[in-house]
């Protein structure tokens, strides 16, 4: 999914994945939106944040 970068974080999520394009200090995300996968997770560990990219 194609998320746009706002300039202030998305108040429903909690991110620590600093490494991610969208990440922003203090654990806030500044995707619009996001999308988590896959189907059939059966566990927390499982599940994980497809809108993710590299900090270019
Ligand atoms: S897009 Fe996903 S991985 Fe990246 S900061 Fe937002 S929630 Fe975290």
């Amino acid at each position: 999914m194609r998320a746009n970068k706002m300039d202030h974080p998305n108040q429903g999520i909690k991110c620590v994945v600093n490494t991610c394009y969208y990440y922003s200090s203090g654990d806030h995300c500044l995707a619009d939106k996001i999308e988590v996968q896959p189907q059939n997770a059966a566990d927390t560990q499982e599940t994980d944040c497809a809108t993710f990219a590299p900090k270019g």
